[in-house]
């Protein structure tokens, strides 16, 4: 539908990534007349720079994994190499299928796409393509872009962001990655895999330094193991152009030599320029603020995604989408306990968990008040068949429920929809322990940390 001067939507979004495409879907679903505005490819970050093509990549990774290991396993087969090609291929048909059925459904839920870069030009109006769209509410979902460093360029060859390493046409033999967090660990993840020799920056003491400690330790442990290297509490000082790639230099004197350096420091809002100050919308370094419901200070407008400093992840945005479509449409829905939302690293090993960490979970209660159960995966056959190490762990409040569960190992990305429901349930370890889990499965894993923590281990020592 052309959109003329007369039309006043119900709702305009301005954005069509996860945060804004998941407003777009629900408001439209509920009978609001829905305009969406998207200056790239609808799908954003995740479908097109982020989840998607990584998972794609780390799958790749995996099979190449495999079959350079494939002897242990009785199979006879040759890792002959990594035809890069081939691999973008895969990945790209992955994305292109995905691409195409959401523009299917965003068409038939009769919502109204509208490509072009828009600019919010008044309380109840966005500009695009030299039109005003009237909204009787807006909802705000720029997204993010990675970010760099004052004085670090990302020229897009030798330092480049995670969007030029997704499209890289070649395999280098070396890289630094600067950033221990999620996207840097699941980059060396991949390209150790590949069989470029990693070294991973970073200036916290841990990788994944939001995950509980132990997770992060077993994740160090496992990396150490395939040859990942990593210096920790090292800053970056700068980067300078060697003959054939970059040197790197942290503040402790380090310097490392690489083909190529990536910026994985994280991601930074998308709202310069953009007309939100100008309109009167609280911001915060480039962040929209909300509040619990995402509304922000100005009664029309709402803002998702990773453009709110709530959790930069693809399915907290599709949850903020939905929350505001639902409000705008009358319904009640309740705000997001972020500690509930499962956080998922996709590296070998996985990295998953919901709830609280330990030491989160010491600061609320008292350290006489939690209790922690770790699980070894050496106990679970699934995990034994499949030759990965690992743990969960369980976080307790004494007598109470299970406030936090954190796993490492293979495939531990899949069973973190149990711990969430095991969360955010509010769980006590012998009502998981009285379910019985499938033998043999990695969830068997979980169920055996609840009989354990319910005081009744069964493949577990006392
Ligand atoms: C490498 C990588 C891996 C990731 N892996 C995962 C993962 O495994 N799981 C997970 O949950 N999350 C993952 N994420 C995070 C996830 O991609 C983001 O949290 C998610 O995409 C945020 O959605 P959004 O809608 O807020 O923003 P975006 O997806 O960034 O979408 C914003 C959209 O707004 C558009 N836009 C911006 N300005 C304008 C304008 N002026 N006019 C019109 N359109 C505009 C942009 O073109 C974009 O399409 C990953 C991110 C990266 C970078």
């Amino acid at each position: 539908m052309a959109n003329d001067a007369s039309t006043v939507f119900d709702v305009v979004i301005l954005g069509g990534g996860s945060g804004g495409y998941a407003a777009a879907l629900r408001a439209a679903q509920l009978g609001l007349s829905v305009a969406l505005v998207e200056k790239g490819e609808l799908g954003g970050t995740c479908l097109h720079r982020g989840c998607i093509p990584t998972k794609a990549l780390l799958h790749a990774a995996e099979i190449a994994d495999e079959t350079k290991e494939a002897a242990e396993f009785g199979v006879l087969a040759t890792f002959q190499g990594i035809d890069i090609n081939g691999v973008h291929k895969y990945k790209d048909d992955v994305i292109a299928g995905l691409y195409k059925g959401l523009q299917g459904l965003v068409a038939s839920r009769k919502v109204t796409f509208i490509q072009g870069e828009g600019k919010l030009s008044s309380q109840t109006s966005v500009d695009v393509n030299g039109q005003r769209i009237e909204g009787r509410h807006i909802v705000l979902a720029t997204g993010s872009v990675p970010k760099s460093l004052p004085g670090l360029t990302i020229d897009g060859d030798r330092v480049i962001s995670s969007d030029h390493a997704l499209k890289l046409d070649r395999i280098p033999k070396s890289a630094v990655i600067l950033g221990g967090g999620v996207i840097g660990v699941e980059f060396a993840s991949v390209w150790k895999s590949f069989g470029v020799e990693v070294t991973i920056v970073e200036a916290l003491p841990h990788l994944v330094p939001l995950e509980d400690e132990n997770s992060s330790k077993l994740l160090e442990r496992a990396f150490r193991k395939r040859g990942i290297k990593f210096e920790l509490k090292a800053r970056f000082s700068g980067v300078e152009y060697t003959e054939t790639g970059v040197r790197v230099s942290t503040e402790n004197g380090k310097q490392i030599d690489a083909d190529l350096l990536l910026v994985a420091i994280g991601r930074g809002p998308v709202s310069a320029g953009l007309g939100y100050e100008e309109n009167g919308v609280a911001m915060d370094r480039g962040y929209v603020l909300v509040d619990e419901y995402m509304r922000t200070n100005v009664p029309t407008i709402s803002a998702v995604g990773d453009l709110a400093p709530t959790l930069q992840l693809a399915h907290v945005g599709f949850a903020e989408g939905i929350l505001v479509a639902e409000r705008l449409a009358g319904l009640k829905p309740v705000p997001i306990d972020y500690d509930g939302v499962p956080r998922v690293t996709y590296s070998n090993p996985e990295v998953a968990s919901v709830g609280i960490s330990e030491a989160k979970a010491v600061e609320l209660y008292g350290k006489e008040k939690v209790v922690t159960l770790k699980y070894n995966l050496a106990g679970n056959g699934k995990s034994k068949i499949l030759k990965t190490a690992g743990e969960i762990k369980l976080v307790q409040v004494k007598d109470g429920a299970v406030v936090g569960v954190h796993m490492v190992g293979a495939r531990m990305g899949e069973q973190v929809g149990e711990a969430q429901l095991i969360y955010n349930w509010e769980a006590l370890p012998a009502e998981v322990a009285q379910l019985i889990h499938a033998h043999p499965t990695q969830s068997e894993a979980l169920g055996e940390a609840h009989l354990a923590l319910a005081g009744k281990p069964l493949h577990a020592h006392d």
